[in-house]
């Protein structure tokens, strides 16, 4: 990244926090290496900062410090006056002052549930995501899902957006004018799990930033209108060795999935009512997880079925006789971009992790629409109806013991209190007005 900056412009050095917002301060560039080593000064009461205002109730009210320090290898640093766009900032992780990891700091527990796959399991993760936003600045028509004709009408901004990614580094994939009036859809190529959550990061601020320069805006709330499609943030993912070899096929058992894939997608959907809360973390994602709108509403495990909580994708050959083992993976769809991209996968990885450590064996894919299984037919396959409110997410998260062991006492109370500050924000106001609050907010 080159630029023609000065060394008295400003880089933010930011947290992504539980607001799902990216919050920090920022520096002169000339402070940049003595910043990388002792960071900025942080408070712990700022991850009660809601995304509408009020600060939720914090146990730690005005005492303690952090301290915030950049990675630099996050480094965004663009200034392409053509298109409007000037960013300049640096994910960072949160330390307390002796050092240690903050337990609030998400990117510091996706670190540390990295780590412990690793060293628990000889796995790591490869991720990729889909992201689903809507753009302001075209003419929105129903009927024009997929069109060229919606292409035409977003004009400059698709290849804006591209060129603006790749100049960050991002592997561009493909971009769809989605189904829903004025949605649009990006994909980026698949990254280790860190990556892939700091480049969702990036591609959320520069997504913005793009819109910004054509006097529109991006809103990646996880729905517009209560009776519209939702914006999904699908998250497709494999386990490798430490090699880089892949375990997550075996051609040898059903639909091909390996036993040690099996037990980490057994661990997701097991843990899924007391994960769902970090995966879709906000008042309107509840409307968007329901039944037929393409999302998911059942902790179930579904072979090219877009309305599993985790599907099996397709693989694409390139010849008949192609080893596809490479390009075998899963898709967790129960999520949403009101949550930081960290939580969303330290979410996964832990749940995921403890499906291997108990050795859980392989879900039975479902087919068809679970709206017309009855109870004992849901129950008989460990398959529950999702949270459908987030205040019942909550009361999940807040009872689960696997949830206070994987992220600790400290993080999960923080959540659970800051996110029902944000349920009281939004009591009494019809779902219309919710849903226009988190437009704003995301
Ligand atoms: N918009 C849908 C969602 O809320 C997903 C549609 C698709 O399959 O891409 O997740
Ligand atoms: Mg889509």
């Amino acid at each position: 990244m080159t630029t023609t900056r000065k060394q008295t412009d400003l880089m933010m050095v930011v947290t992504s926090d539980i607001a799902g917002q990216l919050r920090g301060k920022a520096i002169p560039l000339k402070n940049r290496q003595a910043r990388e080593r002792i960071g900025v000064g942080w408070t712990p009461t700022n991850t009660f900062i809601t995304s509408f205002g009020p600060i939720a109730d914090s146990p730690w009210g005005a005492l303690g410090d952090l301290m915030l320090r950049p990675d630099m290898s996050t480094l965004v640093d663009l200034e392409l006056p053509d298109y409007g766009v000037d960013e300049c900032f640096a994910l960072g992780n949160v330390f307390t002052l002796g050092g240690e990891r903050w337990e609030c700091c998400l990117r510091g527990q996706l670190m540390s549930a990295i780590e412990r796959l690793r060293e628990r399991h000889g796995l790591v993760l490869t991720v990729a995501f889909e992201h689903e936003f809507h753009f302001s600045g075209c003419e929105e028509q129903p009927g024009f899902g997929y069109a060229l004709r919606a292409m035409r009408r977003l004009g400059n901004f698709p290849d804006r957006l591209m060129d603006v990614l790749d100049r960050a580094g991002l592997a561009l994939d493909t971009f769809m004018p989605e189904f829903g009036p004025g949605q649009c859809e990006v994909t980026i190529g698949p990254q280790s799990a860190l990556r892939a959550a700091d480049e969702a990061i990036m591609l959320r601020e520069l997504t913005r930033s793009v819109a910004r320069g054509l006097d529109a805006t991006a809103s990646f709330a996880p729905i517009l209108d209560p009776s519209g499609v939702g914006n999904g943030v699908h998250v497709h993912f494999s386990l490798q060795d430490v090699d880089g070899g892949q375990v997550n096929f075996d051609g040898g058992r059903t639909d091909g999935v390996s036993e040690s894939a099996g037990s980490f997608v057994a661990g997701i959907l097991k843990y899924m009512p007391a994960l769902i809360a970090l995966t879709a973390s906000s008042v309107s994602s509840y409307m968007r997880l329901t039944p037929h709108r393409w999302s998911a509403a059942f902790n179930n495990f579904g072979r090219q079925d877009r309305e599993a909580a985790v599907r099996i994708c397709p693989v694409f050959r390139e010849s008949a006789d192609e080893d596809v083992s490479d390009k075998f993976h899963f898709e967790y769809r129960a999520a949403d971009a009101a949550v930081s991209p960290y939580l969303l996968l330290a979410a996964l990885i832990n749940a995921g992790l403890s499906g291997l450590d108990e050795k859980l064996s392989t879900p039975q894919t479902t087919h068809g629409d679970l709206t017309t299984w009855d109870d004992a037919a849901l129950a008989a396959r460990n398959i529950a109806r999702l949270p459908t409110n987030l205040p019942s997410a909550l009361d999940f998260l807040q009872e689960s013991a696997w949830a206070r062991v994987a992220f600790g006492e400290t993080l999960v109370d923080a959540f659970v209190r800051h996110k029902r500050c944000e349920v009281e924000i939004m009591d009494g106001l019809t779902d219309e007005e919710i849903c226009r609050k988190y437009a704003q907010a995301y």
